[in-house]
């Protein structure tokens, strides 16, 4: 035996699991196929509520003092032009763990996280790739593979992100059929006017995130529908500038920036696993679930899902029937905490792919900056989604 658990994957989910889990004892293998820092594509803006996270895992004040830019809220510009405007800090009665969104680089964020797994305990391995599971004959998970060699574990953990091994070999995750999204990702320096709002802008053929992520850099993430693939591939960097270019009100801002890193580009994205374990084995950040990154909250997922698991883990470690029962408690708490946020995610990663739909909810929240809040309280990760997944609050941002 290797380890009690082997997490495969060292992005924030395995790195929130690792901590929580060494500092209860277990004894962790934390197996990152990348060496870190390493870049991962996002638009790289963490959610008020992720810093309670951060905080426990003894990380936030290395992430604030990294140079990592503080957001106060959100703006989403519709096609039409109007501007719907969210603070997080606002009249509706919620107040998150920290006034103000995070935005910081993913090769600085990552890192700091892998370091915190370290320092709590868990042994930490780089430029290890898992390639298959190991099963015993009953066919639980006994471990993984490396190639040839194996690793074998009481608990084998998939926190290896969007294009995960470990789900697909369970065979527990399915690509969403739509909406299917592509990303370009990258950073400037000299863009215009960028303020203490993330901001996102929504056209009729995709949407462009962009944010402070301080020492003076913006990240800007173009989503745009998996069937421009073709055009984007011959050159990605000149699709971005075009699209940018393209729109008057965003090619004024972007005049005389440079862009400073390569465009990476990820995606078809969408998958969600119809149950999160199976015996010897679970599932937890993008390895479980991936929704569309419009809301921003796969980082606050990833981190809190690895806390979830970590409790899971520990109950089934000293569990008699091989930790099935903990491991459906699991399940339960996921869609405890996530199921509001699910349905809201897939609303809105539908309403932005419908130019009428954000047209409409535009006119009204731009004039009702209190539904505005509200919405983006959810998507902080702060306010409950019961809040918006009502029928009063839909009518009244597209009917009444
Ligand atoms: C375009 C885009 C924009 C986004 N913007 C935001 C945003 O602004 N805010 C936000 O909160 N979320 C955003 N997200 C989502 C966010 O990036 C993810 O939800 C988050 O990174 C999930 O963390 P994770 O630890 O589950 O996976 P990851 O961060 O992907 O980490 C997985 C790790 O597993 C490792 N790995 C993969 N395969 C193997 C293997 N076979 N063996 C060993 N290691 C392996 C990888 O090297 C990686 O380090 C965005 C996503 C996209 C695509």
């Amino acid at each position: 035996m290797n380890a009690d658990v082997l997490i495969v994957g060292g992005g924030p989910a395995g790195s929130s699991l690792a901590v929580a889990l060494a500092r209860r004892g277990a004894d962790v293998l934390l197996a990152d196929r990348a060496r870190f820092p390493r870049p991962k594509p996002c638009a790289e803006y963490l959610s008020p509520e992720a810093s309670r996270v951060l905080d426990a895992m003894g990380a936030l004040g290395r992430v604030e003092r990294s140079g990592a830019a503080a957001l106060s809220g959100v703006r989403v510009r519709a096609p039409n032009g109007l501007v719907i405007a969210g603070d997080f800090v606002a009249q509706h009665g919620f107040r998150a763990y920290a006034d103000r969104g995070l935005s910081v680089r993913r090769e600085v964020l990552d890192e700091i996280l892998f370091d915190c797994a370290r320092a709590a305990g868990a042994r930490v391995v780089e430029g290890l790739r898992i390639t298959d599971l190991v099963r015993d004959s009953s066919g639980r998970v006994i471990g993984a593979k490396q190639g040839a060699s194996e690793l074998r574990a009481r608990f084998t953990i998939g926190a290896d992100g969007l294009r995960s091994v470990v789900a697909r070999r369970l065979g527990l995750s399915r690509a969403t059929r739509w909406p299917r999204r592509l990303a370009l990702v990258t950073h400037y320096t000299g863009v215009r006017e960028v303020g203490e709002q993330g901001e996102m802008h929504v056209e009729r053929d995709g949407y462009v995130g962009i944010a402070d992520v301080g020492h003076g850099a913006t990240t800007v993430a173009l989503v745009v529908p998996a069937a421009r693939a073709r055009d984007i591939s011959p050159d990605r960097a000149a699709f971005l500038e075009r699209w940018i270019r393209s729109r008057p009100h965003l090619a004024a801002r972007f005049s005389g920036a440079e862009r400073v890193s390569p465009v990476v580009a990820t995606g078809p994205f969408g998958s969600h696993s119809r149950r999160a374990w199976a015996p010897g084995a679970a599932l937890v950040g993008d390895a479980a679930d991936f929704f569309d990154p419009f809301t921003g909250e796969g980082i606050y997922a990833a981190l809190r899902g690895g806390e979830l698991l970590s409790d899971a883990l520990v109950e089934a470690l000293g569990a008699r029937d091989g930790g099935e029962e903990a491991l459906r408690a699991y399940d339960r708490a996921r869609r405890k905490e996530f199921g509001g946020k699910w349905i809201v995610e897939r609303v809105i990663g539908a309403v932005v792919g419908w130019p009428p739909l954000i047209n409409r909810a535009a006119k009204r929240l731009s004039a009702r900056k209190d539904l505005a809040d509200l919405l983006i309280g959810v998507t902080g990760n702060f306010v409950p989604a019961s809040e918006v997944v009502r029928w009063s609050y839909v009518w009244k941002v597209f009917v009444g």
